[in-house]
């Protein structure tokens, strides 16, 4: 059985829709990840052979490549959150975690390029946690 799993913006005018297997998940801390998420790490799962389609509002979706590097995040135009990015030429895809709707379904494979990690990103499971927002 062929796996599908949609997927959307926080504003909601782009959705997509993933068919097939991925082949990795990776929690990347560098510091170009950092800088495109403003958090601690992206958590994109990468894949050769799964097929993207764009259900709507394509013409939001907007790429960026740092100069000089294969670094490169697609977001929405209009909220600027993460959205699947076509790599190498339309070889693989990366698509974040977080902008897949309902469960995904998979554990992280690895958390990489730990090197680079924020100063404040260790030991995180022992920071307090709340249910909700804070009182
Ligand atoms: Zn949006
Ligand atoms: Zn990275």
């Amino acid at each position: 059985m062929m796996l599908v799993r949609t997927g959307s913006c926080l504003c909601g005018s782009v959705t997509f829709r993933v068919e097939g297997d991925f082949d990795g998940f990776f929690l990347c801390h560098c510091s170009r990840c950092r800088k495109g998420t403003g958090s601690a790490h992206a958590a994109n799962l990468i894949s050769a052979a799964a097929e993207l389609t764009w259900l709507s509002g394509r013409e939001n979706v907007t790429s960026y490549k740092v100069e000089g590097t294969r670094h490169a995040r697609s977001f929405c135009a209009r909220c600027g959150a993460p959205v699947p990015d076509v790599q190498g030429d339309g070889a693989w895809i990366t698509v974040p975690a977080g902008s897949l709707d309902g469960d995904v379904g998979l554990r992280p494979d690895a958390h990489i390029c730990l090197a680079s990690r924020a100063d404040w990103d260790e030991g995180l499971e022992w920071v307090p946690g709340m249910g909700g927002l804070p009182g």
